[in-house]
């Protein structure tokens, strides 16, 4: 297994030559680390190599870490993992940005909960393609009313949309859904002018979302290797 910097600088090449070949300007897509379960001195393997998003899921593991990480210039800390209500709390005082926004009362409870000394925590509102129930997320066809009431809130900031489509070994369909989308995010973003991120792609498919025009790819395996159980 290669070494963390290593997988950094790979990652980063792959991205620059699939911008360029989908005719977008260098640094249009954002690498967010996905540091879930990982060690702390993979984090900052991962911060000194240049990266400076970094994704977690789990709200108290990700307080530690940042504790241990104090010493480093500031970092980006993303929310991506579900949100249960009494965990929003701790979630506005403590992170950037919220991927996983799916339902009205979490929207809410997240802006009335920043502390007013922070600036306005960024959101994305997960779409959830294949509306399996299982999955969290809102439907393509109430995107629109979750943009618009997370929009008008206080403390927060409409900045895209998020999604992780059922995993397929089948390019069309990866395509397919990568393509549907980004249809939905340029039709909300006509509407909200806030909106410029697109966080879809994954370890496994990339490749593929940032030619449908992600502008936020969320890798873990491919820059930490397996997560440890
Ligand atoms: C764990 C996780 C990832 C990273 O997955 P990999 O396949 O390891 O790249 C990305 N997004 C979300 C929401 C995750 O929970």
């Amino acid at each position: 297994m290669n070494g963390v910097t290593e997988n950094i600088h790979t990652a980063q090449e792959q991205i620059a030559e699939l911008e360029q070949q989908s005719g977008r300007p260098r640094g249009s897509v954002t690498l967010l680390a996905v540091s879930k379960r990982q060690s702390v001195a993979k984090i900052r393997e991962a911060a000194v190599a240049g990266v400076l998003d970094f994704g977690e899921n789990y709200l108290q593991e990700a307080i530690e870490k940042q504790r241990q990480l104090e010493d480093l210039p500031k970092l980006i800390w993303h929310f991506i993992g579900p949100i249960q209500s009494n965990k929003t709390r701790g979630i506005s005082e403590n992170f950037d940005w919220v991927h996983s926004v799916g339902r009205s009362k979490i929207a809410r409870r997240l802006s009335e909960q920043r502390p007013p000394h922070l600036k306005p925590l960024s959101i994305c509102i997960q779409i959830n393609l294949s509306e399996e129930d299982t999955k969290s997320g809102t439907t393509t066809t109430q995107a629109a009313d979750l943009c618009a009431l997370t929009d008008s809130l206080e403390n927060i900031r409409l900045r895209g949309l998020m999604a992780i489509p059922a995993p397929s070994e089948n390019a069309e369909v990866q395509r397919k859904n990568f393509m549907a989308l980004s249809r939905l995010f340029n039709t909300l973003k006509s509407k909200h002018p806030s909106m410029d991120t697109l966080s879809m792609g994954m370890s496994n498919d990339y490749g593929p979302a940032i030619l449908e025009g992600s502008t936020m790819i969320r890798l873990g395996t491919a820059l930490f290797g397996p997560r440890p159980s």
